[in-house]
């Protein structure tokens, strides 16, 4: 990875963005100092212009930004960052400096893990844990065929409403056997690459 600083008076324009829930956090800037710090510690380093000095991101409020992935835009002046925040992005303290009014599927996994690990007076959710797998699969097994029934009814708001249900209670189903989002997310990226399993998987054949 090259990045091009002959440009922008040696500035590469970096964005954040958290690797599991896809939120963008924040624009920076690093110079070449910077950009090497930041390869060399697997942390997030910019070029403050304002102090013009580097900058570790997290120095003061220990909110470091590990780096899983980087990726250069197609002139490589700009910087994509997909990082592991230890905590929120922001100096305002929301999680993203574009505001935290974002949701993802895997946000709703961060609140049922959430929900099960502080539970609340009468949480929903940790009363499915505390009733154990069997309760959890007969609740995965209803919403699955509600979900049929909807869409056999060419019912689309039912359709979305048990299709809600239903991923919820498998985002329950997949943390109480541990196994994450990212785990899944990974197997679909691995399959998506083997174009040929596709051919003997019956299944997925077609799609
Ligand atoms: P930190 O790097 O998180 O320890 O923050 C140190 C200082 O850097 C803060 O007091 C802010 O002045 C600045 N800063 C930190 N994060 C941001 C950000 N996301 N956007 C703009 N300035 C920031
Ligand atoms: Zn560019
Ligand atoms: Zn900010
Ligand atoms: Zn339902």
């Amino acid at each position: 990875m090259q990045p091009d600083f002959s440009k922008n008076n040696g500035l590469l324009s970096v964005i954040l963005q958290d690797s599991h829930t896809k939120q963008v956090l924040m624009n920076g800037f690093m110079n070449e100092e910077a950009f090497k710090k930041t390869t060399a510690d697997n942390v997030v380093w910019f070029y403050s212009r304002s102090k013009e000095r580097l900058w570790k991101k997290g120095e003061t409020s220990g909110n470091i930004q590990e780096v899983v992935s980087m990726a250069l835009d197609c002139d490589q002046d700009a910087l994509l960052i997909q990082v592991n925040p230890k905590g929120p992005t922001c100096h305002t303290g929301t999680q993203s400096c574009f505001g935290d009014d974002y949701f993802s599927i895997q946000k709703l996994e961060s609140t049922v893990q959430n929900k099960i690990e502080n539970p609340k007076e009468g949480s929903y959710t940790k009363y499915l844990v505390e009733k154990g797998l069997d309760k959890i699969l007969k609740k995965c097994g209803e919403e699955m065929t509600e979900v049929v029934i909807a869409a056999k009814n060419k019912d689309k708001q039912e359709l979305i409403d048990e299709t809600s249900d239903l991923l919820y209670h498998v985002l329950v189903m997949l943390n109480n056997e541990g196994v994450s989002l990212s785990d899944v997310e990974a197997k679909l990226e691995e399959r998506h690459g083997e174009k040929q399993d596709y051919s003997v998987r019956e299944d997925i054949q077609n799609w």
